[in-house]
């Protein structure tokens, strides 16, 4: 079931809650404060399907300001720009993604949907779910990964994990993705920084 905050029902007058309900992946609407006022049961779904539950609703409750959320940084910066800019100008904006579990790639969609003026609505959609294209599986040696540190870093985006005798080379290593290793690190490997988050307009639309 939808959980919407009721002192800012007003914000999704109009939409068919229950159809927003029925859609498979994670809907959430922000008020102009960009506080969490809506998600649908997709949002809960896929925290569960990312082993985020019961942990990601007790952390992002309605209320919770949503860009705290992205990290790091620069996803942070590239996603606050970009809704910001929807409600200012009015305008749908979409982004494609990636967040792979362990066994599939998987790829989706973000519509960015300004409400009136006074909030943004964000619909997620899969685009595509498959198996790995024989990817360079690594069993999860600490000893390949920790920095002098003893932190790993994962990048935020497709969820690979960087070498710590390479920092060029970031392998995917799926037991780190069903469960993430202690003492992890986010940040974005050279690849996904590039692509999704500097070049003008790359994976946007
Ligand atoms: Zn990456």
């Amino acid at each position: 079931m939808a959980t919407l905050d009721s002192s800012f029902s007003s914000l999704l007058e109009g939409y068919d809650l229950a159809q927003l309900d029925r859609h498979d992946g994670a809907i959430y609407a922000l008020c102009r404060d960009w506080r969490l006022r809506y998600f649908n049961d997709g949002w809960r779904q896929f925290a569960n399907d990312n082993g985020g539950e019961p942990v990601l609703s007790q952390a992002w409750p309605l209320g919770a300001a949503i860009f705290e959320a992205f990290s790091p940084l620069p996803l942070r910066e590239f996603f606050e720009f970009h809704y910001r800019e929807c409600l200012r100008e009015a305008r749908v904006w979409s982004h494609d993604y990636e967040c792979s579990s362990a066994s599939s790639f998987r790829r989706f969609r973000q519509f960015v949907y300004p409400v009136y003026g006074n909030g943004v609505l964000v619909v997620n959609s899969k685009l595509v779910e498959r198996e790995h294209d024989a990817p360079p599986v690594r069993s999860a040696m600490s000893v390949d990964y920790r920095d002098r540190a003893g932190l790993i870093h994962q990048c935020a985006h497709c969820r690979r994990i960087r070498s710590a005798h390479n920092h060029d080379s970031w392998d995917w290593v799926p037991a780190w993705v069903t469960h993430m290793p202690a003492r992890c690190s986010h940040g974005l490997c050279p690849t996904c920084l590039v692509f999704y988050y500097l070049k003008p307009g790359a994976a946007s639309t």
